[in-house]
Order: C-alpha cells, then sequence, then structure tokens
C-alpha cells in the first residue's frame, strides 16, 4: 500500500504539531493516513486509496460523508451567511427536532461540541442542587472538561476496593483537588453504584452516565445497574446526566429511552451536527430555567461565539430529518448482522476473542468473555498486540477503523459492505488462529 503522500503530509505536521497531528487519537501507526475527501461510506486518502470509513469521525458521521441533503442545505446556508450574534429560525428549528424525539428534553441550549455540552450539563446540575460534587463511572469518556476525566486512565495499580474505585488516577493538567469533587462508580456494579451515591449524596448534584460507554469497553448496562442508579439518585436528589453525545444514535429516541433510564438533563453532540461541530444541552424546562436570567434563579452563565450557528443548524436539521425510526431499525439489523458474523467467525476458528456494542457500534476484544465493565475490558499487552493486528489487518485490507477497534456503521453502508466486513474480520481470524 502506497502511503508516499501521507508520509509526506505527516513531516510536515510534525514542524506545527505536538506529535504532527491535531487528530491525536487516530490510528498512526508508522503515519497517519490523510485524508482527501470522503463520499457516502468511502474515504478516500491523499495517496488515492479508497477506504470502507468504520471510523465516522468518532461516531458523529451516521449518514457518512457529503450526505446530500446536508451539503445542499449547508450550501444554501454558506451563500446567506455562517454565524450571526442573532438568533435565526434554525435553530428553532433544529431544537424543535430534537426536543420531539427525545423524552424529557423540553428545553435545550447549543453549543459547539460534546465537551462542552457535558460541562455545561454538569455546571446546571451544581446550580440546581448547590452541591458541588459529581459521580461517574470508571474509565468512560466525557470529554476534555477535569471533572468528568478523572478515571480515564485508571490502571490496575490504583484501582481500589472492588466496590469502591479508588480516584487516583488524573492527567497532569488538572488540578489534584477536583479528585476531591469526583465518585467514581464501576459500570453494572448496581449494589456498589447505589451505596457510594448514598454515601456521598449530601455533596453530589449528579450522577453522569453515557448507556454505553465506549472507552470503558463499549458494554450495555444491566437493566439491575441502570435501576440502581435512577432510584438511589431520585431517592438523594441527585440529578441524573445521561451523556448521549456518542450514544444518541442507538436510537430514534436515543440511548436512555431505549434502555428505560430517564436523565434529568442530556449532553448531544455528534449526529445531531450532521458533520459540523455541534452539542446540545437539553433536560426539563425547570431545570434548564438555570440557564435563563429569570431574577432569582440560580444562573449559570452560557454562551459561545460560534454556538447555535446556523452552518450546524441547517446541517443537523437535514441530517437528522433523513434518520427516521425505520432507517434507525435498518441501522440496528446491520449492527447485529456484523455482530453475529463477527461472533460465528470467532468461534469457528476458537479465537478467545469477544464483542459488544449495540445498534450500530460494536467492539472486538481480545477476551475470550465479553467484558461487563471497564476493568474486564482493560487489555493485557498480548490482547492489545492481538487487536492492533486486527486493526492494521482491516487498514491494510482497506477499512478504516480506529485504534480501540471500535467498528461504526452508517446508512450508506450497503449488504456488500456488511459482508466485507465480516469476511475481512474472517481472514484476519484465520491468520490468527495459525498463529496462537
Ligand atoms: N461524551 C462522549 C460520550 C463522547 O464520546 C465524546 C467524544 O467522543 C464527548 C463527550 C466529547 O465530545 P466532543 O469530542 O464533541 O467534544
Amino acid at each position: 500500500m502506497t502511503r508516499s503522500k501521507s508520509v509526506e503530509a505527516f513531516k510536515r505536521g510534525l514542524n506545527v504539531f505536538p506529535d504532527g497531528t491535531t487528530r491525536i487519537t487516530i490510528e498512526r501507526d508508522p503515519y497517519p493516513i490523510y485524508a482527501a475527501r470522503g463520499e457516502g461510506a468511502a474515504l478516500f486518502d491523499v495517496d488515492g486509496r479508497r477506504f470502507l470509513d468504520l471510523h465516522g469521525n468518532f461516531t458523529a458521521l451516521i449518514n457518512g460523508h457529503a450526505f446530500a441533503p446536508v451539503v445542499e442545505a449547508v450550501t444554501r446556508q454558506l451563500r446567506d451567511g455562517t454565524c450571526f450574534a442573532n438568533p435565526t429560525e434554525a435553530e428553532i428549528a433544529l431544537a424543535a427536532l430534537i426536543c420531539g424525539r427525545i423524552p424529557g428534553v423540553e428545553r435545550l441550549r447549543f453549543v459547539n461540541s460534546g465537551t462542552e455540552a457535558v460541562m455545561f450539563a454538569v455546571k446546571a446540575a451544581r446550580a440546581m442542587t448547590g452541591r458541588p460534587a459529581i459521580a461517574k463511572i470508571e474509565g468512560a469518556y466525557h470529554g476534555g472538561y477535569d471533572w468528568v476525566e478523572v478515571s480515564q486512565t485508571s490502571a490496575s495499580t490504583n484501582w481500589g476496593p472492588p466496590h469502591a474505585p479508588a480516584n487516583t488516577s488524573y492527567y497532569r493538567g488538572m488540578p489534584e483537588r477536583v479528585l476531591d469533587d469526583v465518585v467514581t462508580l464501576r459500570f453494572n456494579d448496581a449494589e456498589g453504584a447505589a451505596a457510594l451515591i448514598e454515601q456521598h449524596a449530601d455533596r453530589l448534584a449528579a450522577v453522569l452516565l453515557d448507556p454505553m460507554p465506549s472507552r470503558a469497553g463499549l458494554i450495555e448496562p444491566t437493566p439491575a445497574f441502570v435501576t440502581a442508579i435512577q432510584q438511589t439518585a431520585a431517592r438523594h436528589g441527585v440529578l441524573v446526566i445521561a451523556d448521549e453525545v456518542l450514544n444518541l444514535r442507538q436510537s430514534y429516541h436515543g440511548a436512555s429511552a431505549r434502555i428505560g433510564l430517564k436523565p434529568d438533563i442530556v449532553a448531544l453532540g455528534k449526529i445531531i451536527g450532521g458533520g459540523f461541530p455541534i452539542g446540545a444541552i437539553g433536560g426539563l424546562a425547570d431545570i434548564m430555567d438555570v440557564f435563563s436570567k429569570k431574577p432569582g434563579g440560580p444562573l449559570v452563565p452560557q454562551g459561545g461565539t460560534f454556538s447555535a450557528n446556523p452552518v450546524s443548524m441547517v446541517a443537523g436539521r437535514a441530517g437528522m430529518e433523513a434518520l427516521t425510526p425505520a432507517v434507525f431499525d435498518r441501522l440496528a439489523a446491520a449492527g447485529d448482522t456484523v455482530r453475529s458474523g463477527l461472533r460465528q467467525s470467532i468461534s469457528r476458528h476458537g479465537l478467545s476473542f469477544s464483542v459488544t456494542g449495540a445498534a450500530s457500534l460494536l467492539r472486538v476484544h481480545a477476551k475470550a468473555v465479553a467484558p461487563l465493565d471497564y476493568r474486564d475490558a482493560v487489555e493485557t499487552p498480548a490482547e492489545r498486540a492481538a487487536i492492533s493486528r486486527y486493526v492494521n489487518h482491516f487498514i491494510e485490507a482497506g477499512l478504516l477503523v480506529p485504534a480501540s477497534g471500535m467498528i461504526c456503521l452508517s446508512t450508506p453502508m450497503t449488504e456488500e459492505d456488511l459482508q466485507l466486513i465480516i469476511e475481512t474480520f474472517d481472514a484476519y481470524a484465520a491468520l490468527e488462529a495459525q498463529q496462537a
């Protein structure tokens, strides 16, 4: 596979970016693949190679690249102006669409990224409750706000007791005292989570929960875990924030609706922007009043130069309007097809692998038993090496996956594309079985 133009671009990138690129979390061994253009499910690199894009820009591109209704809406908007300090009707249209679909979202505010959405959701919860702390899931990713970064790099060397994970992992750049205001819960540990919420209730503003946290293993929550969080939080006046930035794509009504969770606040992003930068915080009208200027309220100042810019608004509307319930059903069926194909291949070749995920997302683990929580999902060096071989095999075969090995499906993918994923995995599995 020729990569001469990507190699050349990377050399230039090293002169201007620490680590050579701003896109630091993409597969880059030994060089990142530089994108030239995208069309539907295909991404073409600067060397002219076509890839089936199973990355989908961190799952944001549910309708693939250059989706015609988005291109048309954005092209029109570009001529009419790209951002105004004034509100536009376009923001009302997208907000109304989202409020109409996501249970519990009566009011919302737009921001520019999922990180911002989570940050303002946490601030809203603090303002509503007058409490400083949050509880979050060990290993779960919620963007770059200090409090939600806690435990992202949790490793066995700093794990606390099973039911009370230690908060000892944090990034440099995060003040250590941030740890005082975060309680870490283990995913799917219903009893442990309930006990910790109860123990810290008088200081907890919210429990922050991504219904299927990708970096913590892309694992489905058990009904007992969801119920424990919902009921314990409600009993103690602790709000529930659902981070649906990534998992809104699970169904027409979102991820919480799919698992019976009723959040007080929802953080959104990715697919609601139609491929353009976006984020949103939504919730019941009385909670969202923390962002209003009503006198006497617990005001949280919230703004942003490019928030609700009309380009993201019209793109988001065009992308979301195309996502009917039938389209979500088709995507979920496509996910089932690929998950089942991969599992059959794993068993045919006798690999100690498993597959997790739901709807249009799936993740391959080099583990015989599918993980139930983050600690199960943490890879040994040998498991990491196996996943890297699978990722490299896919990329060599022209299927683009991130280093984690997560596979993200999109609406332009055909039956042939799904079979190609299964066949490519089967070829990898055969090689892996030979090595074992
Ligand atoms: N929350 C979740 C669950 C995410 O997956 C992400 C991004 O991947 C974010 C928040 C942050 O979103 P953004 O990258 O738009 O800031």
